[in-house]
């Protein structure tokens, strides 16, 4: 679904970010990208989507050459989340939720109502919490916004940046497993970054290790934690 060969990225100031990045991800995998900060793990995920430009190799998306891909098109089959989750202040929950439907060009009445449908699956009651603005949520609700919103299009891949990064550990662990449930019914493809190793193993089908500017390791949660 996704996959990197011999992907490589020097910023123009000189800096080499990453460097011969070789993996594949499967459909309906998640994959963590784990290490320390600064050792490539958002350059490598935005390249995915094409903020930033790789400087050598290629990405594949779904088969695709994404070099080939307009990027805007890219990005409407590519859901996103980051940590400062950017919600839109001055819309409701329920606009936010339905941008990219509405981008999309669908009526109005259906991207609402796709995007009450994800605001529940998310465990947010619509009825509830749609005619609220971001300000009026917490931490904990707002993550969950952004994921709904980055899944409202039904993209085939979700990238997420320290998506459950800006919580208190208790509502962390909730909304690791509230994600991980969804991601049991909806399969999404996703590349997941934290720097925090237990989100990467609790999280991942497979885990990518960096060492800097390059995957030190690339397998599942158990041989990366040497246990059988
Ligand atoms: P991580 O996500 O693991 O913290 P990044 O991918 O953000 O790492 O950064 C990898 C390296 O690239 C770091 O050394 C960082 O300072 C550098 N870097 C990131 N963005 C830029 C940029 N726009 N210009 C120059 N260097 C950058
Ligand atoms: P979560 O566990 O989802 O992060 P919190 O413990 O932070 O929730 O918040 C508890 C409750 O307080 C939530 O149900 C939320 O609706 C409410 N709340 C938090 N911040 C605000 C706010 N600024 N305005 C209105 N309600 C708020």
């Amino acid at each position: 679904m996704i996959r990197f060969e011999e992907v490589g990225k020097v910023y123009p100031d000189g800096t080499t970010a990453v460097d011969g990045l070789s993996f594949d991800v499967a459909e309906g995998e998640l994959v963590t990208l784990v290490g320390p900060s600064g050792c490539g793990k958002t350059t490598t995920m935005t390249m995915v989507n094409r903020l930033i430009e790789p400087t050598s190799g290629r990405i594949l998306v779904e088969g695709e050459d994404i070099s080939r891909v307009d990027p805007v098109r890219l990005r409407r089959r590519i859901g996103y989340v980051i940590q400062q989750v950017g919600l839109f202040p001055h819309r409701t929950v329920l606009d936010n939720t339905a941008t990219v439907p509405t981008l999309l060009g669908w009526k109005k009445r259906r991207a609402r109502a796709r995007a009450a449908e994800l605001l529940d699956l998310v465990g947010l009651d619509p009825k509830t919490f749609g005619d609220r603005y971001p300000e009026q949520l917490s931490g904990g609700q707002r993550q969950r916004v952004g994921v709904a919103r980055a899944l409202a299009a039904d993209p085939p891949v979700l990238l997420m940046d320290e998506p459950f990064g800006a919580v208190d550990p208790v509502v962390r662990e909730r909304l690791q497993n509230e994600f991980l449930n969804l991601q049991a019914t909806v399969r999404k493809t996703v590349l997941l970054v934290t720097h925090d190793i237990e989100e990467a193993v609790r999280m991942g089908d497979r885990i990518a290790v960096y060492g800097h500017g390059h995957i030190e390791q690339f397998d599942t949660p158990s041989a990366v934690l040497g246990t059988p």
